[in-house]
């Protein structure tokens, strides 16, 4: 018999939230309006950013990001094989080609000398993720890129509360994107945001969000019925946020900083409890900054031990795991597509795996978790050394 399993991940969300929620339905503003302008300030002002941009989720906001810089046919864009598959297929989106460049082991994330051999005459700009919460090493990129006249995009889906060189994170980029589906820490249902220091972008990608029309539905609605006839100055897209969602958001940015000091502590405990088990790798903060552990991911580093049968035995136990990170060069979507080899990227996306955590994970939920891990890795490396 099972004892109640326990889930990779669990959106944390309140009262408070469903009372935001409420309040905006009451309102009579749902759709982008005041409460979206808000979440936008005050995601800004979190980051220490100029201009942020509410827009319907992550993907669209790496569409705009791309789109706004003028990258399309014939433009190569640099990205991680390694990472959700909506960082792969952006440059898709403009009629760019993503060109794939490998990743460092310990971070999951770009590595600088794997993208710079990999630029060529039409390379316009690289994504860098900062890959489940674990801040990239952005200001090499960045000297790179300012070097060679390219865009730097900023990946941040999963990173709000992560920081740089003791800031929040998303600051070397030109333009940086972020994710609030429910399996990222800070959720607004669905959602994203496009971070930028620079006013001239900011202000195209509001009109881009709202089908490029030169004054906002809001701003026609604070004129108090006097008419305003808006121009459409551009084809644009509908990626709005609704103001149900940033009125959320607004609750879920509040707790951010109690929800990073928890997901925290519980890295810390599973470092406590897993650090001696041999054949693993843990994840930890990399010398320039902090993750949120966003994603805590192992990496088995004993070859004899099957990540896909510790998975499926710890399911049996009751504890969901997930594997590591995707390889987008592996899935059919990209069948075809050319790359460089990406050794550590395949090294990664095979042996490791995530473990749970969630912000209401009780310490006697994380010692099963801790346990039967540790028990099932060490059957395994067994029973492959027996089986030789
Ligand atoms: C989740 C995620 C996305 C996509 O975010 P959505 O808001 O679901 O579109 C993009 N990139 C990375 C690295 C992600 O983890």
């Amino acid at each position: 018999m099972n004892a109640v399993s326990i889930p990779i991940m669990k959106p944390f969300l309140g009262p408070e939230e469903q009372e935001a929620a409420a309040a905006a339905i009451a309102s009579g503003w749902i759709a982008q309006g005041p409460r979206v302008r808000e979440f936008e300030e005050a995601f800004a002002a979190h980051l220490g950013a100029a201009h942020s941009v509410a827009v319907s989720n992550c993907t669209t906001a790496l569409h705009l990001a791309l789109h706004v810089l003028g990258i399309g046919p014939g433009d190569e864009v640099v990205v991680p094989s390694l990472s959700f598959i909506a960082t792969a297929n952006a440059p898709r989106y403009v009629g760019a080609t993503p060109v794939f460049a490998d990743v460092d082991l310990a971070t999951q994330n770009l590595d600088v000398e794997s993208v710079g051999a990999v630029l060529t005459d039409r390379t316009r700009a690289v994504i860098v993720v900062d890959q489940g919460g674990m801040p990239a090493d952005v200001d090499p990129l960045r000297a790179m890129c300012d070097r060679r006249g390219i865009h730097l995009i900023e990946d941040a889906a999963c990173a709000i509360g992560s920081t740089y060189r003791g800031r929040p994170v998303a600051g070397a980029a030109h333009l940086a994107a972020f994710s609030f589906h429910p399996r990222k820490i800070l959720t607004t249902g669905e959602g994203g945001m496009v971070v930028t220091d620079d006013e001239q972008l900011a202000a195209r990608l509001r009109r881009l969000r709202e089908h490029g029309m030169s004054v906002s539905a809001a701003e026609r609605h604070a004129t108090g019925g006097a008419p305003v006839l808006e121009q459409y100055l551009e084809t644009g897209f509908n990626y709005r946020m609704t103001d149900i969602q940033a009125a959320v958001g607004l609750v879920q940015l509040g707790r951010l900083e109690g929800v990073v000091a928890r997901r925290r502590e519980i890295a810390a405990r599973y470092q406590e409890g897993l650090g001696e088990t041999e054949g693993t790798a843990l994840p930890s903060d990399p010398a320039w900054g902090t993750t949120n552990y966003q994603s805590y991911a192992v990496l088995l580093t004993d070859d004899s031990a099957s990540r896909d049968d510790v998975m499926v035995q710890l399911a049996a136990e009751g504890i969901s795991t997930r594997r590591g990170i995707m390889a987008s060069h592996l899935e059919p979507a990209f069948a075809g597509h050319s790359h460089v080899p990406l050794p550590v990227t395949e090294r990664l996306t095979r042996h490791s795996l995530i473990l749970p955590v969630f912000h209401e994970m009780t310490d006697a939920e994380q010692d099963r978790v801790i346990e039967t891990f540790r028990r099932v890795l060490a059957d395994q490396v067994t029973l492959t050394v027996s089986a030789r």
